[in-house]
């Protein structure tokens, strides 16, 4: 689908994949103007394909494009839309357990100027590709590095839309880490280097002394879908959920004391991913000896029940492809 000044959106097609022809001077190239969104469409056991809370992908990729300028998408035209791509082949989703189609819906400016200014033309496209499992050989906890020398996000910033400039920011940290031995990066807060904000691609949970607690979006954090489908269960499952600002050494504390029972990510991706240890500057805590907790299990197992359609869903989480 395109914008122009005189159409404003138009022209929504399913076209084969091939390249996309750019004017060198497009203004994505050069400032960076463009945002993307991720999700799945799962099979489930009876041969049914559905999408988890599209709707919120849309209303993420709406505020997304409010951030940096760009004109919005109806919400009810990207879930049409991702529909709409899904059901040209419902082969593409993949049966077996865990497997699922990555879709992957990204706007960007197409004018070509170069000057510093809001495009006038952009383009709005789906590309999608089957994925395999995300655990292949059993759910591992993933080793996380503290990182407090660079930031992802500052007040202000766009720490709380998805696009390409915060990943760019967050590469070096990433290889870092990687070097270092660890799997993903857990940044603190860009004013104070002291609160915990989130992890690469995921956002962060912490179970401490039996309340869970995790980083308030607050302008800097991505509102993550599953972040936000976990709260939800947990509340309705009765245990005490903190949204407030955590401060690393608290974290690292409640390890020496004892009382730092389990860390999981949340994302699209990995869905639940348990975090086994964190390694702050020069101490290292491992979590609930290195193993899945009990509530990181629990809730891996009710969303991936719903995702697959083993469980019942709550209201309106589930989209079907028709
Ligand atoms: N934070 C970041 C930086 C991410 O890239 C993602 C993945 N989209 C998340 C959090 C988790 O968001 P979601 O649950 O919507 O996938």
């Amino acid at each position: 689908m395109d914008y122009t000044a005189d159409k404003g959106w138009h022209d929504p097609r399913v076209v084969p994949y091939a390249p996309i022809v750019l004017d060198p001077a497009a203004l994505v190239f050069h400032y960076a103007q463009e945002c993307f969104e991720g999700m799945k469409a799962y099979r489930t056991a009876a041969g049914r394909v559905q999408l988890f809370r599209p709707d919120k992908n849309g209303e993420r990729l709406r505020s997304t494009h409010e951030r940096l300028c760009i004109p919005p998408i109806p919400v009810d035209d990207f879930v049409q839309a991702v529909k709409a791509l899904v059901a040209v082949d419902k082969d593409w989703v993949p049966a077996e357990e865990g497997t699922s189609l990555y879709i992957r819906p990204f706007t960007i400016a197409t004018e070509a100027q170069l000057g510093v200014k809001a495009s006038s033309a952009y383009q709005f496209c789906i590309i999608a590709s089957p994925s395999g499992s995300y655990y292949p050989t059993g759910i591992d906890p993933v080793r996380i590095y503290v990182e407090d020398e660079y930031v992802r996000a500052a007040p202000g910033g766009t720490g709380a839309v998805k696009c390409g400039g915060n990943y760019a920011a967050s590469l070096l940290s990433g290889e870092k880490a990687h070097r270092l031995g660890y799997g993903q990066v857990l940044w603190l807060d860009g004013v104070e280097r002291r609160y915990v904000e989130e992890v690469g691609s995921m956002n962060c949970f912490f179970k401490i002394g039996g309340v869970i607690r995790t980083a308030p979006t607050a302008g800097t954090v991505l509102p993550g879908i599953t972040r936000m489908s976990c709260i939800e269960l947990l509340e309705g499952w009765g245990y005490p959920v903190s949204v407030a600002p955590l401060p690393i050494e608290d974290v690292m504390r409640a390890d020496e004391d004892g009382t730092l029972e389990e860390v999981f990510g949340t994302g699209t991706a990995a869905v639940i991913s348990p975090v086994g240890e964190l390694k702050y500057r020069d101490r290292a805590a491992v979590i609930n000896g290195g193993r899945i907790g009990p509530v990181t299990q629990r809730l891996y197992d009710t969303l991936t029940g719903i995702q697959y359609g083993r469980l019942p869903a709550p209201q309106g989480w589930i989209t079907e492809v028709e």
